[in-house]
């Protein structure tokens, strides 16, 4: 039964505009969504198979804001009292050419080397690695779950 198999809980938070939406609506659905209400807040809930394991994501797509994904990343492992909380890096907007960039690799590997986390480069336009993003984070929840 759905409701019984293990599920995994994803977050999606960064400034607005990044594609948080686009990205969780293209691994939900596998479709392009140009224009998501900025200001709208959803959850979304799929079974999937994560290495031949029936599993469900949960992804809680976030709104309205317009900190820093640096300030995220602090405030949940001061709120979970825990720095073991798996994090991605993600860089969205790959199909765009470089002259539209607005962080550098070096500036983002450098960052997620200072956290001890993954980076990766997306399109939600794409799906360039959408699903690589979720399943990678899938297998490091399940591993953390495993160790506590
Ligand atoms: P959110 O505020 O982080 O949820 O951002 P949205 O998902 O609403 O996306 C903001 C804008 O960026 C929209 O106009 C999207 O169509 C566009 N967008 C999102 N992801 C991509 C992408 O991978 N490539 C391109 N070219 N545009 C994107
Ligand atoms: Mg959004």
């Amino acid at each position: 039964q759905k409701q019984d198999l293990p599920l995994h809980k994803v977050i999606m938070v960064g400034s607005g505009g990044v594609g948080k939406s686009a990205l969780t609506l293209q691994y939900m659905y596998g479709d392009f969504v140009e224009e998501y209400d900025p200001t709208k807040a959803d959850s979304y809930r799929k079974k999937v198979t994560l290495d031949g394991q029936d599993c469900q994501i949960d992804i809680l797509d976030t709104a309205g804001q317009e900190e820093y994904a640096a300030d995220f990343r602090e405030q949940i492992s001061r709120v979970l009292d825990d720095d073991s909380v798996p994090f991605i890096l993600v860089g969205n907007k790959a199909d765009l050419a470089n002259s539209y960039r607005k962080v550098t690799k070096d500036e983002a590997a450098a960052k997620a080397a200072e956290w001890g986390c993954p980076y990766i480069e997306t399109s939600a336009k794409t799906r360039l690695n959408v699903d690589e993003v979720y399943t990678e984070l899938m297998r490091k929840i399940r591993a953390r779950k495993e160790t506590q």
